[in-house]
């Protein structure tokens, strides 16, 4: 294993040299999908007895499977939520690897636990929440909220005594896909208050006021978004935490794609009430410029997290010496063994300084609302809302779904873009709409035009 030759020296070198031209490469190709017998005809068997040498497989990678899959951080990517990790990240990320980090426990991973404890007193510090709440890093925002909400119903079981019942979860049903699958994990039913446009606090209200007594012993927590993923939107959070706090009831905020945007001053406003929240989930990978994957969870109170989430064993009670007492990442979260996932948000934090973050992030807002007029100014072209955070909704006037599905496979064909249709909820009606949603600082007017003009007049 430790014997390098001559061999494995050039496999590495051609490794490295695909990932720097890679990492320069501001306008990667669009890849498209194939079936995967298709690609196994391509590419053949991998997996033999001999190995097929890591030559020909990187070659396989490079010629072949690299083109059957999208960059997201192409410019012209402004589909679902895209990403665009800075380099510094993506070279942190390769060095992650390299040093073989055990990051559950201080006393393995304390030099890289505390990096990632820097980048995350960052992100505490966007929150407002007070003194004392601190987070840890999660494969993502599904995780995150998982984790967040174990952590809730742990609190609820423990101060209610209400340890056999089920537990009920109010969110909107603008809330993201992962909190209804979440609560099918622990077994908690939800409630959805009937919008899709920002959740208020007299919403909320009129929720838990309809609730029958039974229902409402079994309600523990609510889950407001902080940027919808569908349409930017952020809850009232502000009346939402009063509401919260009337009700004695956990006050979660997926901040998992809009977390980012606190960094920015002209939207920071609303997210007044963010402050309140017992806890928090942002996505690093989603509009904070890390490489997949990472999250995100900040707890107002952390030591609820590590009562619901310490593992025990006896493998486990080794922490004599000093030096490996210290924060456990371990203890706060579902997972055991992880990846130090903060440390590329640390390095290009450090490398770039955090105003670099603040202007990268202003730079998706405003991108979505330059989107927004160039929209208006078309007349085949209509807003179905006024862009909010850097998602923007808008129509075709006359299209029917199947004509934005097909615009779509065209535009992605070509080479040219990944835009997708979503659909916008309003009462009891659903339309199908066109989704733009910035995220790449490097993203230009231009590719917008590019792309409208795709759409005819
Ligand atoms: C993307 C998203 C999630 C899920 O995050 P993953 O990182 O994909 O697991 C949860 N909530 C919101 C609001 C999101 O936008």
């Amino acid at each position: 294993m430790h014997k390098i030759d001559i061999e494995t020296v050039e496999m590495t070198l051609d490794v490295m040299k695909y990932a720097i031209s890679r990492i320069t490469n501001n306008a990667p190709e669009l890849g498209q999908p194939k079936k995967e017998e298709e690609l196994k005809a391509l590419v053949g068997e991998t997996i033999t007895p001999e190995g097929i040498g890591g030559e020909k497989a990187f070659r396989l990678f490079r010629d072949i499977l690299i083109r059957a899959t999208v960059p997201i951080d192409h410019p012209r990517h402004l589909a679902f939520v895209p990403a665009a990790p800075t380099r510094a990240a993506i070279l942190f990320d390769l060095i992650t690897s390299a040093s073989s980090v055990h990051g559950a426990y201080w006393m393995e991973g304390a030099g890289g636990i505390f990096c990632e404890n820097r980048a995350m007193d960052w992100l505490v510090s966007l929150t407002g929440m007070p003194e004392g709440a601190f987070g840890v890093f999660t494969s993502g925002g599904t995780a995150a909220n998982l984790s967040a909400m174990v952590t809730a119903r742990e609190a609820w079981r423990k101060s209610s005594g209400q340890v056999g019942e089920k537990g009920l979860i109010l969110t909107s049903i603008g809330a993201h896909s992962s909190i209804k699958a979440m609560a099918r994990v622990i077994d908690v039913d939800l409630l959805q208050v009937e919008t899709e446009d920002r959740m208020t606090g007299q919403l909320l209200g009129q929720a838990v006021d309809a609730l029958a007594p039974a229902q409402r012993r079994r309600l523990f927590a609510v889950v407001a978004t902080g940027g919808t993923t569908n349409a930017g939107i952020v809850d009232d959070l502000e009346g939402i935490s009063e509401v919260c706090r009337r009700e004695s009831l956990w006050f979660h905020v997926d901040a998992a794609y809009g977390g980012g945007a606190l960094a920015a001053d002209s939207v920071r406003h609303l997210f007044r009430g963010i402050e309140q929240a017992d806890s928090v989930t942002i996505d690093p990978h989603k509009w904070l410029f890390s490489p997949y994957d990472c999250g995100a969870v900040i707890y107002r109170e952390p030591e609820l997290a590590r009562e619901a989430h310490q593992q025990e064993g006896s493998y486990l009670d080794i922490f004599q010496d000093e030096g490996a007492r210290g924060f456990n990442p371990a203890d706060y979260q579902i997972q055991l063994t992880r990846r130090l996932r903060g440390m590329p948000l640390w390095y290009s934090l450090a490398t770039h300084g955090t105003d670099k973050y603040k202007w990268a992030v202003e730079r998706g807002i405003s991108l979505a609302l330059a989107a927004g007029e160039m929209i208006s100014a078309r007349p085949g072209l209509e807003l179905v809302r006024e862009p909010s955070l850097s998602c923007v909704l808008f129509r075709k006037k006359g299209w029917t779904p199947e004509q934005y599905v097909s615009w779509t496979y065209r535009n992605h064909k070509a080479g040219l873009a990944l835009v997708t249709p979503t659909k916008w909820r309003r009462a009891r009606e659903v339309e199908t709409v066109l989704r733009f949603c910035f995220i790449n600082p490097d993203t230009t007017e231009e590719d917008v035009q590019m792309i409208l003009d795709t759409l005819g007049d």
